[in-house]
């Protein structure tokens, strides 16, 4: 059994960062300013995308995105209930009111012809995640916002950096919003990103600094004054320069970082699949997945023992897992505003009572694998 416990998803950090990091540190200059400009303008050349704004989060990207897009009371938002809390919350953030969706039984990721019958006259906007990094049928859905004028929003905060049909998600002019929370395939400890159309990301760029002019930040330098306006009551969501130093890092290793994830990929696949006791996670034919998440789903019969008991059972033998997610709609909050009963959403409810996400980072060594594997080998 293996000797030291292995953690679930700790940050994939080398000494260039490290470097970047003390670089900001001595400069004088530690917030916002030219490394967080610089981290905007490489990331939208990654992904193509026309326009980003870098952020304290994807939950101030997800806000800050119905915020620009007035999106308010008396409003409706359909999304997943498969997500983290953070991608339905900013939905209550800004008094509209989230209506969830269930899944697809293969990608996890929101059913299309589910969102099409939930539509009604107050529906403005659309927020699908990319679960576990795999995009979601971007087509069907966007078919429907199109002929309901509503506005989609993408949570890419599993799906950096993942391709649908050939195109980057990240590369249309919607709002998507990505994560660089600890544990994301791009980290800055605390950190996210917004991407679409410029004059969107014009506008949630004055939302997300206090309502003041975009380049506030220049105020405190010497091309800035310090006169300023406030157009709005703004938020205070702006991204620093130490983290940005982290993002410029981490950006340039996406290639390898991805590269490492699909080897780990292959290597559970061709272990676990023989055993036959688990449903793995699939990639469609005209998807690449960022691979954020493995989760993998026990079959009914297959253990004589519960999912928690088996995430108990990995704990003993030093293997760190998790569960994503425990289904937004069976969270008190939820529950007891909108009466949801666990069975609304069977799909996602079936669904997350048989997951449990493995260890999946570029870190993991082949031995590292190896042991994850040996210890669900002898549970099963
Ligand atoms: C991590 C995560 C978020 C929140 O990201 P933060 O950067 O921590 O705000 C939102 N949605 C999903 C699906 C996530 O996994």
């Amino acid at each position: 059994m293996r000797k030291e416990f292995l953690p679930f998803s700790p940050p994939y950090l080398g000494e260039e960062e490290i470097a970047e990091v003390v670089d900001s540190l001595r400069s004088g200059w530690i917030t916002t300013g030219p490394k967080t400009k610089r981290f905007e303008q490489e990331f939208a050349d990654f992904v193509q995308a026309p326009g980003a704004l870098a952020l304290s989060s994807c939950t101030a990207a997800l806000h800050t995105a119905l915020v620009a897009a007035n999106i308010g009371p008396g409003d409706e938002v359909i999304t997943t209930p498969m997500t983290f809390t953070a991608t339905v919350a900013v939905i209550e953030h800004v008094g509209a009111k989230p209506v969830l969706v269930d899944i697809q039984p293969d990608t996890m990721n929101i059913d299309p012809v589910q969102v099409a019958a939930a539509v009604t006259v107050r529906t403005k906007a659309v927020i699908v995640v990319h679960y576990g990094g795999h995009p979601c049928d971007l087509d069907a859905i966007q078919t429907v916002c199109t002929e309901h004028d509503l506005l989609l929003v993408e949570d890419a905060a599993h799906s950096l950096p993942a391709k649908y049909k050939g195109r980057m998600i990240g590369s249309g002019s919607n709002p998507v919003a990505y994560s660089f929370y600890a544990t994301k395939n791009l980290t800055t400890a605390e950190g996210g990103m917004l991407t679409g159309d410029p004059a969107m990301i014009e506008k949630a760029g004055v939302y997300s600094l206090h309502g003041m002019n975009r380049d506030a930040w220049k105020r405190n330098s010497q091309a800035g004054s310090w006169r300023y306006d406030i157009v709005t009551p703004g938020f205070k969501y702006n991204m620093t320069d130490i983290q940005a130093a982290m993002g410029l890092q981490q950006l340039k290793k996406m290639g390898t970082i991805l590269k490492r994830r699909r080897e780990i990929v292959e290597l559970y696949r061709q272990a676990l699949a023989p055993l036959e006791a688990f449903d793995l996670p699939v990639e469609r034919d005209d998807c690449q997945s960022a691979w954020h998440l493995f989760p993998i789903r026990i079959r009914e019969g297959a253990l004589k023992i519960s999912r928690d008991e088996f995430i108990e059972e990995m704990r003993a033998r030093n293997i760190g897992t998790s569960v994503h997610f425990i289904p937004v709609h069976t969270f008190t909050y939820y529950r007891e505003k909108y009466g949801f009963k666990d069975q609304d959403f069977p799909v996602a409810f079936r669904e997350s009572e048989r997951l449990v996400s493995l260890p999946l980072h570029p870190g993991l060594s082949d031995g590292d694998v190896e042991d994850v594997v040996a210890a669900i080998r002898d549970i099963v």
